[in-house]
């Protein structure tokens, strides 16, 4: 059988500072080596100040994963020597002195697949190191420390994935909750990277490192899985060991024997004092606990008959979901619904077009009205959003600017049915005993308009001429 265990390391970027200094926790618009400061860099006599909003989001991550959480919490140094690593130590967390990690065990559901969460750490983000150089002859090493004191949660899973779908599966949905907690962004380049272990028919565990994209570890399983198969065919024996994925090659490389937890030579960081962590503290989280994905999904089908699909879609990226809360009512849910899953999130579907998008709440109301009313086909309505992103416009006034207004005028569309029918005396024959036919003369009536015929009054006006 295989088995998959994964540790991901989620970067809290929507904090404002780094875990233990006031340096920025937004390391990425600096130039090199420009947000430090004596802590980060580990200067002598400096000391850690515990950023205390990092402990209240890593205790909400292990909340929304069903994790136990602990009365008290303690951190160790993980001691070894790397350039990225500017005080020769990382401060993280271990449970050596019973349960001390931020979160305890937990678990959460992947379709009907139960995964073990074993544990939560909260620890700092060693600093970046960047390869310049065309070739292996030439390359240089250079180090960025601006990411260096950054805070991580990692997440730590039992091996209780059977296959690399099952991986994917639950990267989306970690993913997701992170969003919907407001934790972190996982869309920022980095912010979510993640080592996997895999060993299959009871043998050797392999862990696989340095897999930088979700669909990298996908491929990095799939391709460790295919390469141990390979071996024990040919009864080679499977070496435990740390193997490093090649993202240019696809493949992954024997990098080093596995340390074990005894070689980092953990310690308690006596410079941090043990954090007690009270039922009133847990009670009061529990409060401030953004509403969960399940039960938006949940709210949008039971209260406006959404979908499910829809609302699947709709509640798992809290981007589109904060949208469509601003802005729809009773009246108009379904329709806003409707322009937010199938045209918006065509137009605004990575970060950069979200931050450039012009889009307000007040113009998904708008646009829904104006469809209700028939005022705009649905094909106008993408015309004019996709104006709205790109401008900012108000509706009325792209409705005026491209000509987009439907043709609603009774006897405007008459006319134009009565040339439809008289083109096509065939179809309105065939109408009267089928009644799909009537689908193709209002397509014919849509061809004439361009699309702005009010599709409720085309379709009454063909009823009439035919009966
Ligand atoms: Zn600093």
């Amino acid at each position: 059988m295989t088995k998959i265990g994964l540790e991901i390391h989620c970067q809290l970027t929507k904090l404002e500072s780094k875990l233990f200094c006031s340096c920025k926790a937004n390391y990425r618009d600096y130039q090199p080596n420009t947000n430090v400061c004596p802590i980060c860099m580990g200067l002598p006599g400096t000391l850690p100040r515990l950023n205390q909003k990092a402990i209240k989001k890593a205790t909400l991550i292990a909340m929304a994963l069903n994790c136990s959480t602990p009365e008290k919490i303690a951190f160790f140094r993980k001691n070894y020597f790397y350039p990225d690593l500017p005080k020769n130590f990382q401060i993280t967390q271990l449970n050596i002195y019973g349960d001390t990690s931020i979160g305890g065990p937990g678990m959460i559901m992947v379709g009907d697949k139960k995964i073990r969460i074993t544990r939560i750490q909260l620890e700092e983000d060693p600093g970046r190191l960047i390869y310049e150089g065309v070739s292996s002859k030439n390359q240089i090493t250079l180090v960025d420390y601006n990411r260096a004191g950054t805070p991580l949660v990692e997440v730590v899973t039992e091996p209780d994935f059977e296959n690399p779908k099952q991986v994917r599966e639950f990267l989306n949905i970690l993913s997701d909750l992170l969003e919907n907690l407001d934790v972190s962004d996982p869309g920022l380049e980095g912010a979510m990277r993640a080592d996997a272990n895999v060993s299959i028919k009871g043998g050797n565990k392999v862990e696989i490192k340095n897999i930088g994209s979700f669909h990298d570890l996908e491929k990095a399983v799939h391709f460790e899985i295919t390469r141990q198969e390979s071996l024990h065919a040919r009864e080679i024996p499977i070496v435990q060991e740390t193997r490093h994925w090649d993202d240019k090659r696809k493949i992954t490389i024997s990098s080093r024997s596995k340390e074990e937890e005894l070689d980092y030579r953990y310690f308690l960081e006596g410079d941090i004092p043990w954090i007690k962590i009270g039922k009133d503290i847990q009670e009061k989280l529990k409060l401030e606990m953004p509403e969960s994905i399940s039960s938006k999904k949940e709210r949008f089908v039971a209260k406006y008959g959404i979908p499910d699909q829809v609302a699947i879609v709709l509640s798992s990226d809290k981007f589109y979901s904060d949208l469509f809360d601003e802005s729809h009512s009773e009246d108009n849910a379904k329709e806003i619904a409707n322009i937010i899953t199938t045209d918006l999130m065509g137009l605004v579907d990575t970060t950069e077009k979200r931050t450039q998008s012009k889009l307000q709440s007040s113009h998904l109301r708008d646009l829904a009205d104006a469809i209700q009313s028939g005022k705009l086909t649905r094909g106008s309505a993408k015309n004019a959003l996709y104006e709205i992103v790109k401008s900012g416009k108000e509706l009325s006034q792209i409705i005026a600017e491209l000509d987009l207004g439907n043709v609603s005028n009774e006897d405007e569309l008459l006319k134009i049915v009565e040339q439809v029918i008289s083109e096509e005396p065939q179809a309105l024959e065939q109408a009267k005993s089928n009644p799909q036919t009537i689908n193709f003369l209002v397509g014919k009536v849509m061809q004439k308009t361009k699309g702005k015929a009010d599709p409720q009054l085309t379709l009454d006006l063909l009823k009439k001429k035919i009966s």
